[in-house]
């Protein structure tokens, strides 16, 4: 049994505000917003999460992202927006279909931008190259 919500929302099986569908892909409000206008843009194949997901999958989802992501901006009169997905539990992930957040952003929205650090030269070098070589 399936017991995945975005699943459901994609079966119509529970309800949503759903902004965008075709035959790949659906788009809903998210039902606790970060801003006005926060949606999710997912595949209808279920993937759990961003790396274990197809190629196909994510090439076929990248331009309607953007189609959606201009729909939102101008609904909204957004003046930004943070287009985002997280990728496990450490990263904040809760529902394990592959999603993608449209956060509209406004000027003076007080939503926290994650805090920068100051890194030594050789140890930017040496995580470069660790990640050079898992590629
Ligand atoms: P994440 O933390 O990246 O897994 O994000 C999951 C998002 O799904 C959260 O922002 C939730 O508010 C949202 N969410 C959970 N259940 C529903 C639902 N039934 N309809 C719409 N959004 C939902
Ligand atoms: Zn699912």
């Amino acid at each position: 049994m399936n017991n995945c919500i975005f699943c459901k929302i994609i079966n119509k099986e529970i309800p949503a505000d759903i902004i965008y569908e075709d035959d790949q892909a659906l788009a809903f409000l998210d039902i606790r917003p970060v801003s006005r206008g926060h949606a999710l843009v997912v595949p209808k194949k279920h993937s759990d999460d961003f790396l274990s997901s197809e190629d196909q999958v994510l090439e076929d989802l990248m331009p309607k992202i953007k189609k959606i992501a201009a729909a939102v901006m101008k609904a909204t009169n957004a003046e930004g927006i943070n287009i985002s997905t997280n990728h496990g539990a450490a990263a904040g992930q809760v529902v394990f279909h592959l999603h993608f957040h449209l956060i509209p952003r406004f000027g003076g929205d007080r939503l926290t931008a994650w805090p920068h650090q100051e890194i030594e030269p050789k140890t930017r070098a040496e995580i470069a190259e660790a990640i050079k070589r898992n590629l």
